[in-house]
């Protein structure tokens, strides 16, 4: 089993990445997926965003407003700090228990883990390896402004909340180009599998002889 985080700014491209791993045979635990599901209306994060931060952050069906709360929480630091603190441990604790069960089914897996905050949140060490999808900061507004239709600014706030793509280069132990092709980045996803399986084999034997 190797546990594998996909990092990378907002809008470079992990989702995509993310799924060119699941193609080729990695389990994928979407951390997302999970940041969503602990926030479901009268879960113990839920209580907690909605006591601190007050009935503006809720739409008509009692779900988070998200892009109400990503409002806030983008242009106060202290305010997203608080939001994690109700809802990383939880996120921990739902990712231990998929883990838990991919063990169970297949003990010489590669989990990849994507990421988006993994830097900023000081837990690359908590990982076998980590891989970083990459492309300029301009290459990011455009796709991020195509894709959710936001305003240059806001983009630009969002992407000011994050460390810097480039100083998140010299942590990684992968870098996956997105810049060019879909088709290019695949093979780059295809060659970082195959070292992956590769590391995974390696681990098993040295389990088994120790
Ligand atoms: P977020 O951080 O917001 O969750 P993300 O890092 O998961 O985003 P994606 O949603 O995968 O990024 O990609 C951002 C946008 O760029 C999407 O519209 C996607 O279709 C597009 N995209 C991704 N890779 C490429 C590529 N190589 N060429 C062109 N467009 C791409």
């Amino acid at each position: 089993m190797l546990i594998v985080a996909l990092t990378g700014g907002i809008g470079s491209g992990k989702s995509t990445v993310a799924r060119m791993f699941k193609d080729e045979g990695a389990h994928l635990i979407d951390f997302d997926y999970l940041a969503r599901l602990v926030v479901e209306p009268d879960k113990p994060a839920w209580r907690e965003i909605t006591d601190y931060f007050g009935p503006k952050i809720l739409s008509y069906d009692r779900t988070l407003n998200r892009s109400a709360l990503a409002k806030i929480i983008f242009s106060d630091d202290k305010s997203r700090k608080i939001l994690e603190s109700f809802t990383h441990p939880r996120i921990f604790e739902e990712r231990d228990i998929l883990i838990k069960a991919i063990i169970e089914k297949d003990p010489s897996s590669i989990v990849i883990i994507d990421f988006p905050l993994l830097f900023e949140l000081g837990l690359n060490k908590k990982f076998d390896k980590v891989i970083l999808v990459y492309v300029k900061i301009d290459i990011q507004l455009k796709r991020i402004i195509k894709r959710d239709g936001l305003e240059k600014e806001e983009v630009e706030r969002r992407l000011d909340a994050q460390i810097l793509i480039e100083e998140k280069r010299s942590f990684s132990d992968y870098i996956v180009n997105n810049e060019g092709s879909l088709n290019n980045t695949r093979d780059q996803v295809r060659n970082i599998i195959n070292e992956l399986k590769e590391l995974a084999k390696k681990k098993e034997v040295e389990s088994i002889c120790l």
